[in-house]
This record gives C-alpha cells, sequence and structure tokens, in this order.
C-alpha cells in the first residue's frame, strides 16, 4: 500500500512547466528510482512529495493525509520528524563538526545537545566514517562527506528517505559505496526511499524505476521505455 503518492500534480515555474501531470505511488518500504533526462520535472516531483514545494493543482497524500492542502508550519514539522533528505552536494553546514552535522535534525527538533551528538555518534560506525567525528567538511573527501550526509538523513530514522543524486558528484565505485549504505540502512529500518537519478547504475539499487518525461510519470514496464533510450 502507498504510504507517499502524487495525484495529477501540475507545477509551473512562472512560464516554465515543470509537472504537467505527475502520477507516482510510492509502497511503504520500497526503493523507487526516480530517473528521467535533465529539466524532465524530477526533482521538482521530488519537492513536492516532500511538502517543500505545493503543487498549482493535484493532491499529495502521505500518510493517509493531504500533504498539499497543510500549512508551512505543519508541514515543516513532517519534513523534519519523518522524512529525511540527501542531496547532490552533501550541504553539509562547514562550522560545524561532522558529529554535529549529523545531529543537527535531532537538534532542530528539541532534542538535547548531548543525547543528540550520543545519536549521531552511532551512525559512524555503520557508515564507515569511524574516526571522522570531529572533521569539519573541508577535512572530508567527496565520498566521506556524502555519507556523513546520509548519516543526517537518517538519524531521525525518517519514514521516508528522499535522495536527490545522491551520487551525483561522486566518482562510480564512490558512489556505488554510498548506494550499498543507502540501500543497506533504508532495508534494515523498513525506510521507504525515492532517489532520484539519471543513472541506470544508481537506478538498479531500487525495487522499482519510473521514468519522468515532460513533467509526467512514466513506469518502464507499462511504457516498454528502456534505460538506453534517455
Ligand atoms: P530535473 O530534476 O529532471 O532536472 P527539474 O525538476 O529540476 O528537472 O526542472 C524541471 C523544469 O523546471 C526545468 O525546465 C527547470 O529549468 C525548471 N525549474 C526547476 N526549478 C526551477 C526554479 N526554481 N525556477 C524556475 N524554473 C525552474
Ligand atoms: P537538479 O536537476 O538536480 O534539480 P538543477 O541544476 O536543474 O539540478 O537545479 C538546481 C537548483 O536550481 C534547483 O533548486 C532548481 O529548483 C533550481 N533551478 C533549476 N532550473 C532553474 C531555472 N531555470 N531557474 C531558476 N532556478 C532553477
Amino acid at each position: 500500500t502507498a504510504i507517499i503518492e502524487a495525484r495529477d500534480v501540475v507545477l509551473s515555474f512562472g512560464q516554465t512547466p515543470a509537472l504537467r501531470g505527475a502520477d507516482v505511488a510510492v509502497n511503504a518500504g520500497e526503493i523507487l528510482a526516480v530517473m528521467g533526462p535533465s529539466g524532465s520535472g524530477k526533482s521538482t516531483l521530488l519537492h513536492c512529495l516532500a511538502g517543500i514545494l505545493l503543487p498549482d493543482s493535484g493532491e499529495i497524500h502521505f500518510a493517509g493525509r493531504r500533504l498539499d492542502s497543510m500549512g508551512e508550519a505543519e508541514r515543516s514539522t513532517l519534513r523534519r520528524d519523518r522524512f529525511g533528505f540527501v542531496f547532490q552536494f552533501g550541504q553539509l553546514v562547514p562550522e560545524l563538526t561532522a558529529e554535529e552535522n549529523v545531529a543537527l535534525p535531532l537538534l532542530l527538533g528539541g532534542t538535547r545537545r548531548a543525547e543528540a551528538l550520543k545519536q549521531a555518534r552511532t551512525w559512524f560506525g555503520r557508515l564507515g566514517l569511524d574516526g571522522l567525528e570531529q572533521r569539519r567538511s573541508g577535512e572530508l573527501s567527496g565520498g566521506q562527506a556524502q555519507r556523513v550526509a546520509l548519516a543526517r538523513g537518517l538519524v531521525n530514522r525518517p519514514e521516508i528517505l528522499f535522495a536527490d543524486e545522491p551520487t551525483g558528484s561522486l566518482d562510480s565505485l564512490t558512489g556505488e559505496q554510498v548506494m550499498d549504505l543507502m540501500v543497506t540502512v533504508a532495508r534494515e529500518q523498513g525506510t521507504t526511499v525515492v532517489l532520484v537519478t539519471h543513472e541506470p547504475r544508481v537506478a538498479a539499487y531500487a525495487d522499482r524505476e519510473v521514468i519522468v518525461r515532460d513533467g509526467r510519470v512514466h513506469s518502464l514496464a507499462a511504457e516498454g521505455i528502456g534505460a538506453e533510450r534517455i
């Protein structure tokens, strides 16, 4: 059964249509890859599902509720408590240590500092980051920084992890390490993952792939669209 769903979502940026009737349903515990060419609307779809952008029309359903009819405050609380995010460029706060970056979602949610840092540190061993707790982002390799960003995305044990080109800034071997870890942890915790990528090798980690073209979502099987045509 779907935990999150977009129904006939339309969204334009001024005169530029980004989504033109996008439908997608993600099942609980599923890892869904959202593929498609640059500019097709993948990131916009992810932002709508996550309640960051509001559609011009259409519906977003999350856990039986209409996300698109909630106010900004409620959506913001939902993102903080129930969603996790990983982006292409880790977007770590450079002034903070790695463990402080990982603890950030907990601190913003009101967890006291000592407890938040304690929980944050449990992720370092799991993600192969032992000993890097006190580093700042400038002192981490690209792969290490992206694993810290992954830890930050998972630290609040989100129901859904939204990952937008999480390997886009990494070489393919480092990208595969990050994907292995993401998928392993997601499976262990039953986390649903919405993974935006234009790389077939990254999409191969998912349970299912959909393709966004011109602001609409196509399923691979139904459309018979091969990845080689992207
Ligand atoms: P993708 O993630 O598939 O590359 P996007 O969702 O980022 O596609 O973009 C879809 C379309 O919307 C593109 O034409 C893009 O230029 C446009 N777009 C995305 N974000 C904005 C924005 N903030 N302002 C104006 N146009 C945007
Ligand atoms: P992605 O495809 O991963 O979204 P982009 O480089 O297309 O990467 O977009 C990066 C950021 O710029 C996004 O936040 C997107 O919303 C914004 N953006 C994309 N296209 C435009 C545009 N034409 N005008 C303004 N902002 C844009």
